[in-house]
């Protein structure tokens, strides 16, 4: 059997910090749990411009199109704000996401007990939350033609158009599904199918669909409704299915919910390969934060969940992801904390480092 094959996309500022504290996730997997990656590492965003001239190279490009998973630390820096459009660090990201056509973008919303203080609702409304918002990532309003602005009657005018296939919905659609069916097989649908024909059709496709997950509970929501009741009562949910726009906002919302960006991982799946793996990129949601980048401070816990759910989605190692989970959660609760994470004065906040160094503590613990 070929071992799994990682690419792994640093890219900017604190992109390297927290990288290498996954570098050290991955060498304690392979010598503890005997599992070997494939691990290859490119250049992406500023760093990729700088190198090349351009945020991604073909080369780089072509790699993530033969890899099982893509790992991708931050792209971005003030030093490339004043760079053309067409070859912005976020334009490497973008190009990713739209060659390997990942359709499905998933943010996990997980309060660890030992951050509930950190939310900025109650703690007992978000203690224990854990729900996945599956926002339809290619399409919507985001990409529809026509779009522009242009001089109508003595006036400039701004046009997107939310514009959605069938297709388009339904396979973002089983996506939300099958993952509803791993968790607690329950599924809300969000769109504005009152005031939307777009929505209309959205809730028509997701219902056929689930005629194929007789086990997974279907509701539907007006997306200003799941807005209201994301900050109301968080845990009434499972798993969200969204569209683009609606997905982008909502997910925002509910990974406030939780804390710190320093602890958010996402996922952005595409259609199976020939070995039925899922393309797959993983990323943390944060940026490259130039204003920490290069001082230890960065918690590389966002990095790390990303690859626990590489572990999960991409090569089947659910028990593996489950560990790095737990472990991650056992150095919150011994309270160890990156800056990020603390609002006492007077206590000294861990390095990235001394992070990621926790995390292995805490995995060797768990043998
Ligand atoms: P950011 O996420 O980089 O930082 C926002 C704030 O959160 C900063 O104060 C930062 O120090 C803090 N922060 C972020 N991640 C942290 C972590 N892991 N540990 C501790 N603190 C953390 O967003 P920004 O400042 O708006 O953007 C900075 C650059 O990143 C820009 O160039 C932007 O375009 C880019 N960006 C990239 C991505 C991406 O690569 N996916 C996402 C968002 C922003």
């Amino acid at each position: 059997m070929t071992n799994p094959s990682l690419l792994i996309l640093p890219g900017d500022g604190i992109g390297q910090e927290v990288m290498a504290e996954v570098r050290k996730v991955i060498d304690w997997i392979g010598a503890k749990r005997d599992v070997t990656f494939d691990v290859s590492e490119d250049l992406v965003g500023g760093a990729a411009y700088d190198e090349h001239g351009v945020p991604l190279a073909d080369e780089t490009m072509a790699k993530a199109q033969e890899v099982d998973a893509v790992l991708l630390g931050a792209v971005g820096g003030p030093q490339y704000d004043d760079l053309d459009f067409s070859v912005k660090p976020e334009r490497g990201l973008l190009r990713l996401r739209k060659e390997m056509d990942l359709f499905a973008n998933l943010r996990p919303a997980q309060c660890f007990d030992a951050l509930a203080d950190f939310s900025s609702l109650k703690k007992d409304i978000v203690s224990g939350l854990d729900i996945m918002i599956v926002r339809e990532l290619t399409s919507g309003v985001y990409f529809g033609e026509p779009r522009g602005i242009s001089e109508v009657d003595g006036q400039r005018v701004g046009v997107n158009t939310q514009r959605y296939t069938e297709a388009e919905i339904e396979r973002g659609a089983r996506a939300a599904f099958e993952l509803a069916m791993k968790r607690d097989k329950r599924l809300c649908s969000m769109e504005k199918a009152n005031v939307m024909e777009s929505g209309i059709l959205w809730r028509d496709v997701v219902t056929e669909v689930s005629k194929d997950y007789p086990e997974v509970e279907l509701s539907h929501m007006y997306a200003d409704n799941g807005a209201m009741q994301l900050v109301r009562a968080p845990k009434q949910f499972d798993v969200i299915y969204t569209d683009n726009l609606f997905g982008d906002i909502l997910s925002d919302c509910a990974a406030m919910l939780t804390g710190s960006l320093g602890m958010l991982p996402s996922a952005s799946l595409g259609a199976p390969m020939e070995n039925g793996r899922p393309k797959a990129m993983y990323e943390p949601v944060h940026g490259s934060a130039p204003d920490i980048a290069g001082e230890g401070k960065a918690n590389p816990c966002a990095c790390i969940l990303s690859f626990a759910m590489a572990l999960r989605y991409s090569f089947d190692m659910g028990a593996e992801a489950d560990r790095l989970e737990a472990a991650v959660e056992k150095v919150l609760a011994d309270g160890v904390r990156t800056g990020d994470l603390l609002n006492e004065a007077g206590v000294k906040p861990a390095t990235t480092s001394e992070m990621g160094n926790a995390v292995i503590a805490a995995l060797d613990a768990s043998l």
